[in-house]
């Protein structure tokens, strides 16, 4: 067989197919396997890309023939990066998700390649050092010098760097060579000079009950099985998964495989980096969006070296070269953040399960509120279901309360209702901590002109200017455009006629520290937590007790742990139940349920308050009976007939344009050619939630198709029935999570 002269290369641009490069004489084509980084030619720069190789992709996605770009005239590899190749499951899982999200290959490509080391790092030498000769012999010359050294290194344990020694002992390195020929001092590797430590399996611990242990049990076995399959841990706040799932991560150590653990959010990761290091005497290595160049090259590199076993990290993790994966595990797998919703648009917990199947290894998803896909999934057997009843050591669950608003209404224009109030006094009395928590940032959602009725309203988007009196600001919070707050109406001029409409937290922290004057208060939204630094900070003072009234936003419904927390007062409960998201009330129940698992964690029982006007509610009644999975069963029914997710795959297809005309015109061409086939329902043009996003004008299609129609093919088809314009972008939303 003769040697290719060329090689298809995929480049990390938005390009669906690898380009053709030759390969020069001085490159030996063996090593040159698919996966390989190089150096190529791109126009006039120089860009890394990779040998690729199509795979072929399940019945479905298969709808692309890919055979390479060639340019006419072939352009040469120039060089190799010194890195080992990109496994080849990767190469199969960017494949998958170009497919599966209709991306060019070359952008998910793109993804992976963040943290690749460009600049070549001098070569690695095993860093050595030295240590006393086992025997000693003779030394023909002694001198003071000499004498130093041996002194210093007598009784050490582990061996020390010529430089360490020359600098400390202020010695020259040709004194140590001397000894090192003498035969005195010997050179041995320097323990694990790796970032990244292996973790301590027998560090701490935990004892588990009986229910805890079966669960540890069974994931351990899916572990030292490795193959793939998903397992759903369900537990009630406070039941221990994070430690059950642990224990799997200390399995898949043991065998020697690398373990990825995909968080919503990098604000949750210290607290999860402290729990890990309290279990395996070290820290796991991170990713996220904060790291810094150097920190993701370094990570990167250890990552395809294999030089790290446990990974916790934000989605785009999903994309890091490991080459040894042993498990996945996504935690507070409902979280709708896994989602993203820009440039590739993918669900991370979806594209997990994909990874796993690829790598052959099992994945764990973690969650008291799973997503109704994940329940379903898991009720339909596709999925292992493990469930965690009680919460650890006694603590009971939190007695759920509605406060009805028509009834005990607050005070004329203030938002804490007396019942709340009272509850809250007694607690902090008692020294206990309480949580307010409201979604909404800033002080308040709407501004509006008492004489006239005018609304302030973004310029840019579908959005209302949200008062934050903080910085004396009404902010857009989608486009972060923003104007000093005005003092007479901007359309009749009335003056001071200008009124906040409704809370937001800071409205809510004003009128605490009024009625609880003595209370320490901390807030907690992306306002000011703006940093891993910062949240992690805010928790050490609930820890420590510092603070004993907290105000938050979603950020505190997140996976925190706070002992001395026994009473939850949810501002305005009906707060996402309006609007006309058909996952309204799912959300709203997941995100109550996790809110109010933040209470009485621990011996202290703890009470969560719901301040509603819809105390009838479905999703009141539901918390009030702790009983979330009737009524997510109940929900699933409801969408059965229509071929709603989880019963049938959904896409949306979003327009937008530099104007409304050019927006509406492609969305009418576009529906022209729209699909016509049994099993296929095509709903709008329609203007799409924020049909105004920082100056774009955007119409939506949704796509629904049975479960047992492939919906890719569709869209390829119908979408490459419009050629693409300049000013128009059309975005595939596959799997939306808002509908
Ligand atoms: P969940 O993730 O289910 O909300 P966690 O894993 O956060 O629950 O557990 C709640 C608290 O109980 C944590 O402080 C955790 O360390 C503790 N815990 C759970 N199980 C055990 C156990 N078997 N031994 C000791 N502490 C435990
Ligand atoms: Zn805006």
């Amino acid at each position: 067989m003769t040697n290719p002269i060329s090689l298809p290369v995929l480049l990390p641009y938005p390009f669906k197919e690898p380009f053709d490069y030759e390969i020069p004489q001085y490159l030996d084509v063996k090593i040159l396997v698919p996966g390989t980084l190089v150096i190529v030619p791109l126009g006039n720069r120089k860009e890394i890309g990779v040998i690729w190789q199509h795979h072929k992709l399940p019945k479905g996605l298969d709808f692309l023939t890919s055979s390479p770009k060639k340019f006419t005239k072939l352009k040469s590899i120039l060089s190799i990066l010194p890195l080992p190749p990109l496994p080849f499951v990767l190469l199969e899982f960017i494949d998958w998700v170009a497919a599966y999200t209709l991306s060019p290959s070359g952008s998910v490509l793109a993804i992976a390649l963040r943290g690749v080391q460009t600049i070549m790092a001098s070569k690695n030498h095993p860093r050595t050092g030295w240590m006393l000769s086992a025997q000693i012999p003779k030394i023909t010359r002694n001198t003071p010098t000499r004498e130093k050294v041996l002194t210093f290194l007598k009784d050490k344990k582990i061996p020390y760097t010529t430089q360490y020694l020359a600098k400390t002992l202020e010695v020259s390195a040709g004194v140590i060579q001397g000894l090192a020929k003498a035969g005195v001092i010997e050179e041995h590797n320097l323990p694990d000079t790796s970032l990244f430590l292996k973790p301590d399996l027998n560090f701490n611990v935990p004892q588990f009950s009986s229910e805890q242990q079966a669960a540890a049990d069974f994931l351990c076995q899916k572990v030292i099985q490795q193959h793939y399959s998903t397992t759903l841990l369900q537990g009630v706040t406070g039941s221990g998964k994070t430690e059950v799932y642990m224990q799997a991560i200390a399995a898949c150590v043991e065998n020697n495989k690398q373990i990825l653990v995909l968080l919503p959010e990098i604000a949750l990761s210290t607290q999860w980096v402290e729990r890990f290091e309290k279990r395996f005497g070290v820290r796991p290595a991170l990713w996220h969006s904060d790291l810094t160049p150097k920190q993701r090259k370094q990570t990167w590199n250890a990552i395809i070296k294999n030089e790290v076993s446990v990974l916790v990290g934000a989605r785009s993790a999903l994309f890091l070269p490991f080459t040894n994966l042993g498990l996945i595990v996504v935690d507070e797998e409902h979280e709708t953040s896994f989602k993203q919703e820009e440039g590739i648009i993918y669900h991370a917990r979806d594209m997990a399960i994909v990874r796993a199947r690829l790598s052959n290894c099992p994945a764990i998803l973690v969650s008291a509120t799973p997503s109704l896909e994940t329940l379903m999934n898991a009720h339909h057997h596709k999925y292992d279901h493990l469930v965690l009843n009680s919460r650890h050591g006694g603590a009971l669950m939190p007695d759920v309360q509605i406060v009805d608003l028509r009834i005990t209404p607050p005070q004329r224009g203030l938002f804490l209702s007396p019942p709340l109030i009272t509850a809250t006094q007694q607690r902090l009395k008692k020294g206990e901590q309480v949580l307010f928590f409201l979604n909404r940032r800033g002080y308040a959602p709407l501004t509006l002109c008492r004489a006239c009725g005018y609304r302030l309203e973004c310029p840019h988007c579908s959005a209302w200017l949200v008062e934050h009196r903080n910085t004396q600001r009404l902010v857009c919070h989608h486009c972060d455009y923003f104007i000093p707050i005005p003092k007479e109406c901007p359309h009749c001029n009335a003056p001071d006629s200008m009124v906040p409409i409704g809370p937001g937290i800071e409205r809510i922290t004003e009128e605490a520290r009024s009625i609880f004057p003595d209370a320490k208060i901390l807030v907690m939204s992306s306002d000011n937590l703006t940093s891993p630094k910062a949240t992690a900070e805010a928790i050490r003072q609930i820890d420590q007790q510092e603070v004993n009234l907290i105000i938050g936003t979603q950020i505190v419904a997140k996976g925190w742990h706070f002992p001395f927390l026994t009473l939850v007062g949810v501002i305005d409960a009906d707060l996402g139940l309006s609007g006309a998201d058909l996952r309204a009330s799912e959300k709203t129940l997941q995100l109550l349920h996790q809110v109010g698992g933040r209470a009485g964690r621990e011996k202290s029982p703890g009470t969560v308050m719901l301040q509603s006007y819809l105390a009838d509610h479905p999703v009141m009644s539901s918390l009030v009976k702790g009983d979330f999975d009737a009524f997510m069963l109940q929900e699933a029914a409801e969408r059965q007939a229509g071929f709603w997710p989880p019963y049938g795959r959904l896409a949306a297809i979003i327009i937008s344009a530099d104007t409304n005309e050019n927006a509406t015109q492609i969305a009418f061409e576009l529906g022209q050619y729209a699909p016509k086939q049994d099993g296929v329902i095509v709903l709008g043009p329609a203007p799409a939630p924020l049909a105004l996003l920082r100056n774009r004008y955007r119409q939506r299609f949704l796509l629904r198709t049975q479960k047992h129609i492939a919906i890719q093919p569709i869209l390829y088809q119908w979408l490459s029935c419009v050629k693409p314009k300049k000013t128009i972008k059309i975005d595939v939303d596959i799997d939306p999570v808002s509908f």
